[in-house]
């Protein structure tokens, strides 16, 4: 049965890691590339990572009604065009959206049938490192991120489901498990299942 899943958590939490794994490990699900208006890091690439839009052309996308949801995070615009999530779903795929809370809530509100998943931290200061660890962004971005990561950690139980990324596999297993009760498909049927458990 195809599906959205929603993957939200704060920046730094993960989430990128855990569904580059996710996307490994379950046959059928897809990724819905979002637009933004911030820089691209060193080694993203456009239609790949992200749609990295110029400001005036994301405000002609919202005008033309393109979005399913959008945000503006840190300084910057977010969103999920909607020709990235109904081309998935027509060819038969799921999809995950990574998105923000502001975003989350939006799709909550207009696909009530989204499995809308928070990601946590094991502790607050581990996002400090992992962001740090990263590399990808400026002490001053990463002091940006914290702050809107304590807004982002209040809106945790509004989500039907959290994984703690606390220890890597084990949070890939347990965010594997609840992706694969909401489509049907069994542990042992991937083609990808080869790992040892
Ligand atoms: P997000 O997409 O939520 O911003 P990332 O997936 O980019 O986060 O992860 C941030 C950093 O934390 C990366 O360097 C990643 O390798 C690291 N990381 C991810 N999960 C864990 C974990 N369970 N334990 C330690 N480090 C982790
Ligand atoms: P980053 O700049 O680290 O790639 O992303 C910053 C934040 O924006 C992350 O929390 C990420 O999940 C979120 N984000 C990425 N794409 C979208 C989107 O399409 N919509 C919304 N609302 N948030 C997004």
């Amino acid at each position: 049965m195809s599906k959205v899943f929603v993957i939200t958590g704060p920046s730094g939490v993960g989430k990128g890691t855990l569904i580059a794994r996710l996307l490994e490990r379950v046959p059928g699900l897809e990724l819905s590339i979002s637009a933004t208006t911030r820089e691209p890091r060193e080694g993203e690439v456009d239609g790949r990572d992200y749609h990295f839009l110029a400001p005036d052309e994301f405000d002609r996308r919202i005008a033309a009604e393109d979005f399913i949801e959008f945000a503006t995070y840190s300084g910057h615009r977010y969103g999920t065009l909607r020709s990235e999530v109904r081309n998935r779903l027509e060819e038969g795929h799921s999809v995950v959206l990574e998105i923000e809370v502001q975003g989350a809530r939006q799709v909550r509100a207009a696909m009530r049938e989204s499995v809308q998943v928070f990601i946590a931290p094991p502790d607050p200061a581990s996002l400090r490192r992992r962001l740090e660890s990263r590399g990808t962004d400026s002490l001053e971005a990463i002091d940006a991120r914290l702050e809107v990561a304590e807004q982002e950690m209040a809106a945790q139980g509004e989500f039907a489901h959290t994984v703690v990324n606390d220890d890597l596999d084990r949070a890939a297993d347990e965010l594997e498990g609840i992706v694969r009760a909401e489509i049907g498909i069994p542990l042992d049927s991937g083609a990808n299942d080869q790992t040892t458990r």
